[in-house]
C-alpha cells in the first residue's frame, strides 16, 4: 500500500471511527484530439492522467449516505438516501450522491456509504475532477456490492449523475475515460456505442512529450455556452435529417453545409463536429503508422476548428497554442470543453524546458495569472489501490 493509501485510510478512521472496507482511485483525463464531439455521438481520443481522485468506502445499512472530501473545507455532510433527489443539491457532494442515486435508480441495492475523499486533480481545469469523483464512487460501490457491472456501464451511470442529479449537460467522454483508459495508451472512443480501442502512445520511446497547460482560467460558467452550442449542434443535425452530426461524412460535408444555406451559426458548429471527427480517425490512423510527429498539425487544425468555428477558446488558450508553435512545438491545442481549462502542446524533449519558460513568461508579460505546466504520460484507469 502507498503512502498516500496509508494516509487515506487513516483520515476515514478518524473522521468514522473504523478503518474502511477498501480504497479506489479514478483518473482524471487530457483529450488528445475529438473536442465537442461526444454529444454528437462522435469519435474522441482521451488518456487517463497519473493526477486522481482517491476515495476510502464503507458500506452502511441504515440509509444514510456520509461524505468528505480533503479538499473542501468543512465537516462531514450525511445524506438520507431517501431524500435524493435530482438537482436538490447545488454543493460538491451532488456529484457522489448523484452516483448513488443514479446506481439505486438503475435498481441496486445501495443502503448507504462512509465515503472519504482526496484529490490530486485540479477542479476546474479541464481535466475532469468531477468524472473522476463519479466514477471513483461509482467503482468502489459496485465492488464492495458485487453488482460486476461492466465499466462501459458505470461510466453511463455516472454520466447520469452528472447529467441528471447533478444538472450539467455533459457527454459521455470522460467519465468513459476515468473508467476505461490503461497506461501507456490514448482510448479511442465511438461515443455512440462506446466501442473502444486502446491505442498505444508512448511518446518517451519516440523522443516526445506532450505538456498540459493549465491556464488556471476555471471554466466554471461555461455551463450556458455548453448548452448553446449543444443545441445548435442538435439543430443542425435536425435540419440535415440525421440523428445525430456522426452521421455526416466527412466527404459530404461541402454538400450538407450548402443545404444549412444562411444558417451561419450552425454551419460552423456543423463544420467542426464534422472535421474533428475525421481528425480523430486521420490521428488513430497516424499512431497506428508509426507517424507520431505528423499529428502535431492535425492538434493545431483542432484548435483552430474550436478558436474560429466552434467558438469555445479564450485568449489564455490561444496564447498558450501560439507560443507553443511559435516556440517549435510540433502542434497544440486546447482540451477539454474550453473557456478556459488546459491546452496541450505535443513537443520534441529537447524543447520541453525552452517551452515551458516560453510560455510562463507569455503569461507574465500578457499580465495573466501563471499557468501551471506539467508532462503528461498516460496513466491507469480507475482500479481498487488498497
Ligand atoms: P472539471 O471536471 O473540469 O474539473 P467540473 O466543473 O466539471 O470541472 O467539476 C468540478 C467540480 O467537481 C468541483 O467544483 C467540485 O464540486 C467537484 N469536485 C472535484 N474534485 C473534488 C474533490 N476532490 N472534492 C470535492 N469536490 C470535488
Ligand atoms: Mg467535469
Amino acid at each position: 500500500m502507498g503512502a498516500q493509501q496509508a494516509q487515506v485510510r487513516d483520515r476515514f478512521a478518524e473522521l468514522y471511527g473504523a478503518e474502511p472496507e477498501g480504497v479506489w482511485a479514478a483518473p482524471g483525463r487530457v483529450n488528445l484530439i475529438g473536442e465537442h464531439t461526444d454529444y454528437n455521438d462522435g469519435f474522441v481520443m482521451p488518456f487517463a492522467l497519473p493526477h486522481r481522485v482517491t476515495a476510502a468506502v464503507s458500506r452502511r445499512t441504515d440509509g444514510i449516505l456520509r461524505l468528505h472530501s480533503a479538499d473542501v473545507d468543512g465537516d462531514v455532510v450525511e445524506l438520507r438516501l431517501d431524500a435524493l433527489a435530482p438537482q436538490s443539491d447545488t454543493h460538491w457532494t451532488a456529484y457522489p450522491a448523484g452516483v448513488v442515486w443514479a446506481l439505486r435508480e438503475a435498481g441496486h441495492e445501495i443502503t448507504g456509504a462512509d465515503i472519504h475523499l482526496t484529490s490530486t486533480v485540479p477542479t476546474g481545469a479541464g481535466l475532469s475532477s468531477s468524472a473522476a469523483l463519479e466514477v471513483v464512487v461509482a467503482l468502489a460501490l459496485d465492488d464492495l456490492h458485487g453488482l460486476g457491472l461492466p465499466r462501459r456501464r458505470l461510466a453511463r451511470l455516472c454520466q447520469r449523475a452528472e447529467n441528471v442529479y447533478v444538472g450539467a449537460p455533459t457527454g459521455i467522454m470522460d467519465q468513459t475515460a476515468s473508467a476505461c483508459c490503461e497506461p501507456g495508451h490514448a482510448l479511442f472512443l465511438d461515443t455512440r456505442d462506446l466501442s473502444q480501442r486502446q491505442i498505444p502512445f508512448d511518446l518517451a520511446a519516440e523522443g516526445l512529450r506532450l505538456l498540459v497547460v493549465d491556464t488556471q482560467v476555471k471554466h466554471a460558467h461555461s455551463g450556458g455556452e455548453y448548452g448553446r452550442r449543444r443545441a445548435g449542434c442538435e439543430k443542425g443535425a435536425a435540419l440535415l435529417g440525421v440523428d445525430a452530426l456522426r452521421d455526416i461524412a466527412y466527404a459530404d460535408l461541402d454538400a450538407a453545409l450548402t443545404r444549412l444555406g444562411d444558417e451561419e451559426e450552425v454551419v460552423r458548429l456543423v463544420r467542426h463536429v464534422v472535421t474533428e471527427n475525421h481528425r480523430v480517425e486521420r490521428v488513430v490512423s497516424l499512431l497506428h503508422a508509426g507517424e507520431t510527429r505528423a499529428i502535431g498539425p492535425v492538434l493545431t487544425e483542432g484548435h483552430a476548428s474550436l478558436r474560429d468555428d466552434f467558438r469555445v477558446s479564450c485568449p489564455q488558450l490561444d496564447l498558450v497554442v501560439d507560443t507553443a508553435l511559435e516556440t517549435g512545438a510540433l502542434g497544440a491545442r486546447m482540451t477539454g470543453g474550453g473557456f478556459g481549462g488546459s491546452a496541450i502542446v505535443l513537443t520534441e524533449t529537447t524543447t520541453v524546458a525552452t517551452l515551458t519558460k516560453t510560455i510562463e513568461s507569455a503569461f507574465t508579460t500578457a499580465a495573466f495569472t501563471p499557468p501551471r505546466i506539467f508532462e503528461a504520460v498516460p496513466a491507469a484507469g480507475a482500479a481498487r489501490v488498497g
